[in-house]
C-alpha cells in the first residue's frame, strides 16, 4: 500500500516557522496583522473566515475583518483597497470569494496593493510568477511545493501532469513546478484522452473539483499523487482521486481530507510575514 503523505506533520512543521517569526515582530512591536475582506453576506466565506482567524488566533497573528456591502460600487471597492494598501497596520489583504457578481465581472481582485496580496492573485504577482521573480506565490500551489519538500521528493527531472489549469491552482503550480526543474503537462477538460497523459506521469497532480474523477487505471504504478479536489459526496468530503483503489497502486498519495488542504492557511500565514519582510527591505 501507498504511503500516506498527510498534510497535517507539513503543516505542524511550517507552524513552528510561523510562531518563532511572528514572536521576533512581536518583540519589535510589529503585530502581524491580515485584513480579511468580504462582500455581502455569503455563509461560506465567512465560515471560512472564522476558520483562518481561529487557526491564526493559534499562531499569534491577528485578524481584522471588513465587510463590505453586496453593491459597492468599483470606485468605491479601490478606494477602499488605497486606503488598505496605505494601513501602516495592515500587512495583508486576503478577499473573501464569493464577490458580488458586478465585483467578478470587473475583476477588482487585481486593485488588491500588490505588496499586500498574500494569495498571490493580483496580475504583478502572476506576472512575477510567471517570469521566476520571487513574490507571493498562490497559497494551494505552494502548498503543493512545501509537501514534496517536507517529505524529501525531489522535483527535478521528474514528469509531472497537472490535471487543471484554473488561475489560482493548476496553472500558477504549473509555472512554480518548471521553476523546480520538472517535465510539466498541463490538462484540462478538452484533453484529449487524459488517460494517455496521466498514466505516464511521475507525479499526478489533480485540481478538478469532480468527484473520483481519477481512477486506479489511469495511474502510473509507483508514480506520486497529489489530489486537491475538494467535493462533497453524501456530506462526506472526498477529492478528485479514487482514493482507495488508487492507493493500492501507488508509491504515495495525499489524503482529502488531510492531506494539501491544511497546509494552504500556513502558505497564507507565511506570505503574510514575507509580507512585513518584504515592506521592511523597502525601508
Ligand atoms: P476550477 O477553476 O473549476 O478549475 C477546474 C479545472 O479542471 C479547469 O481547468 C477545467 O478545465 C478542469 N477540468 C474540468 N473537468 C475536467 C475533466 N473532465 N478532465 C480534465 N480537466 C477537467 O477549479 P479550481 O479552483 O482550480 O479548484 C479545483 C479543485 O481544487 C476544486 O475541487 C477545489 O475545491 C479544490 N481546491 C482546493 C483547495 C485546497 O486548499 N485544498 C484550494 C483551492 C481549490 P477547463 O479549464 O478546460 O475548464
Amino acid at each position: 500500500m501507498a504511503k500516506i503523505l498527510y498534510g497535517k506533520s507539513v503543516a505542524e512543521n511550517l507552524e513552528g516557522r510561523i510562531v518563532e517569526k511572528v514572536r521576533k515582530y512581536i518583540e519589535k512591536g510589529i503585530t502581524p496583522t491580515l485584513c480579511v475582506v468580504r462582500v455581502g453576506n455569503n455563509p461560506e466565506a465567512e465560515a471560512y473566515a472564522n476558520s483562518i482567524e481561529k487557526i491564526f488566533k493559534k499562531l499569534e497573528i491577528k485578524i481584522n475583518k471588513i465587510n463590505f456591502d453586496e453593491n459597492i460600487s468599483l470606485n468605491d471597492f479601490i478606494n477602499e483597497m488605497n486606503l488598505l494598501g496605505i494601513n501602516k497596520d495592515i500587512h495583508g489583504i486576503l478577499l473573501l470569494r464569493p464577490l458580488s457578481r458586478n465585483l467578478e465581472k470587473l475583476k477588482a481582485f487585481q486593485y488588491i496593493p500588490p505588496s499586500k496580496d498574500v494569495e498571490g492573485i493580483t496580475y504583478e504577482n502572476l506576472g512575477k510568477l510567471m517570469a521566476g521573480e520571487d513574490t507571493f506565490f498562490p497559497c494551494t500551489p505552494q502548498a503543493v511545493i512545501e509537501l514534496l519538500d517536507f517529505y524529501n521528493i525531489p522535483i527535478e527531472g521528474k514528469n509531472v501532469v497537472v490535471v487543471g489549469r484554473s488561475i489560482s491552482v493548476g496553472r500558477p503550480l504549473s509555472l512554480l513546478l518548471l521553476h523546480r526543474n520538472a517535465t510539466v503537462t498541463i490538462c484540462h477538460s478538452k484533453t484529449i484522452d487524459l488517460k494517455f497523459y496521466t498514466n505516464m506521469a511521475d507525479f499526478l497532480i489533480v485540481a478538478v473539483g469532480k468527484p473520483r474523477i481519477i481512477t486506479e487505471d489511469m495511474v502510473k504504478e509507483n508514480g506520486i499523487v497529489i489530489d486537491i479536489g475538494t467535493n462533497v459526496v453524501d456530506g462526506k468530503l472526498v477529492g478528485d482521486v479514487d482514493f482507495e483503489s488508487v492507493k493500492n497502486k501507488v508509491e504515495a498519495i495525499t489524503p482529502v481530507p488531510g492531506g494539501i488542504g491544511v497546509i494552504t492557511t500556513r502558505i497564507l500565514a507565511l506570505n503574510l510575514l514575507k509580507a512585513i519582510e518584504k515592506n521592511e527591505d523597502r525601508n
